[in-house]
């Protein structure tokens, strides 16, 4: 077992006073009320353009963004890679409708799958396919409805852009991870990726889709997708995560009366969780896995699995993977202990980071015992240091 609670190892990155800070921010997103009267306001905010940078910057951006473009964000990536632990940048930059706002993100998308190239402390590269195409045009294309000649060639946009950013990724000799959302458009998504899978995952695996095992359908899907790559000479490769969307999900289903695609309670969640990763890990010849969750003994599954089989911690197929700000315990014992690891390193503008912040906010209040987590590792941390000043002096 992986004692995930060596606060010395976890936060050897952080100086005092940046966990000092972590600690009264944790200590202000436990209390549900202000998040959402926090949110709220900082939503008013961004649509009437009042300036909040100077209040968001130094507090809750700080501690989950890397920064406000690739240069800073690359510092924060150099910073980890001190400690073993690799990075992904991701241009957190969400669901726009606006063409020149996919056009901008598409290019920063660009940029950062070429920052990759010859970087040692990036190991994947990311990006969210909604900052690229309206979601109008995914759900049209998932429900097999017919298109406008401007949806048409919207969405032939779209794929060339996808594609773009694989060739880019093979070229950097990085793979791609694709983020996924909301279950009504997805389908149009999984078959984009599916082919660029085909495409580029001959020899190695450049291109990961995502799979929200929260879906009822996904350990089906794993499976069909499986069966689909040993037929058609390519390999797979699978983004585990739970989901992030469940309220939404829930929420839509109940709206427009279908039953939800969410499974019904947390533990089955999180036994789809368990059983897809069990299912990669035994077609590891042509599954790779990358792990994204922050949940122990998901971790500790998969580890053992690991160990069972004698492989090296450091298998080039299966990747650990955390948000920035959010169980380093995890993050940096896995590396400390030789694990392949690369934290997602959301950055872009403030404003345009903002959707995803709030989402952090939210779900550190609403996600059980997340947050108390968090600070408890923070305190422990603190009492240890005081401690160790006091022995010093
Ligand atoms: C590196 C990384 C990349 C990510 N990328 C994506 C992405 O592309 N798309 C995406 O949607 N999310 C993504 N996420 C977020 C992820 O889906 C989870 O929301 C988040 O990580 C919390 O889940 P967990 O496994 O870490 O922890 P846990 O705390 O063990 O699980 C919480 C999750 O369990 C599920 N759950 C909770 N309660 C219930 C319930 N009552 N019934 C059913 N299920 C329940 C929900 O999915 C919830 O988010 C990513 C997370 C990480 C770490």
């Amino acid at each position: 077992m992986i004692q995930f609670n060596d606060t010395k190892i976890a936060f050897a990155w952080r100086s005092n006073s940046e966990l000092v800070k972590a600690k009264v921010l944790f200590k202000t997103i436990a209390w549900p009320a202000l998040v959402k009267v926090g949110s709220a306001m900082l939503n008013l905010a961004l649509a009437i353009r009042f300036p909040i940078s100077w209040i968001v910057k130094p507090t809750i951006f700080k501690h989950f963004v890397g920064g406000e473009n690739l240069a800073e964000s690359n510092k924060t990536a150099q910073r980890l890679l001190q400690y073993n632990v690799n990075s992904v940048l991701d241009y957190s930059v969400e669901g726009a409708d606006d063409e020149a706002i996919q056009e901008e993100a598409f290019n920063e998308i660009l940029r950062s799958v070429q920052n990759a190239k010859n970087n040692v402390s990036i190991a994947f590269t990311v990006f969210k396919p909604t900052g690229l195409i309206s979601t109008k045009i995914l759900e049209k294309v998932s429900n097999s409805q017919e298109l406008s000649q401007h949806e048409i060639s919207q969405f032939d946009l779209f794929k060339q852009r996808v594609k773009t950013l694989c060739e880019q990724s093979v070229s950097s000799n990085t793979p791609i991870l694709v983020d996924a959302e909301d279950s009504w458009y997805q389908k149009a998504i999984d078959d984009v990726v599916t082919h660029m899978m085909k495409e580029f995952n001959k020899e190695k695996v450049f291109v990961y889709n995502t799979l929200q095992m929260y879906r009822t359908d996904r350990l089906d899907f794993l499976k069909a997708a499986h069966k689909d790559a040993l037929a058609k000479g390519y390999l797979l490769g699978v983004k585990f995560v739970r989901g992030a969307y469940m309220e939404k999900e829930r929420a839509r289903a109940q709206r427009f009366g279908y039953p939800s695609p969410i499974h019904p309670n947390k533990e089955e969640t999180d036994k789809a969780f368990d059983d897809a990763q069990q299912y990669a890990f035994e077609h590891l010849d042509t599954i790779s896995i990358f792990c994204g969750t922050h949940n122990e003994q998901s971790i500790q599954k998969l580890c053992g699995l690991m160990q069972s089989k004698g492989l090296q911690n450091n298998d080039a197929r299966i990747t650990f993977s955390q948000l920035l700000g959010m169980s380093d315990n995890i993050s940096f014992v896995l590396a400390h202990s030789g694990y392949n690891v690369a934290k997602y390193i959301p950055y872009g503008p403030v404003r345009k980071v903002m959707p995803y912040l709030i989402r952090r906010a939210e779900e550190n209040t609403s996600v059980k015992g997340q947050t108390g987590r968090e600070l408890s590792l923070i305190r422990t941390e603190l009492k240890r240091r005081k401690h160790q000043h006091k022995l010093k002096h």
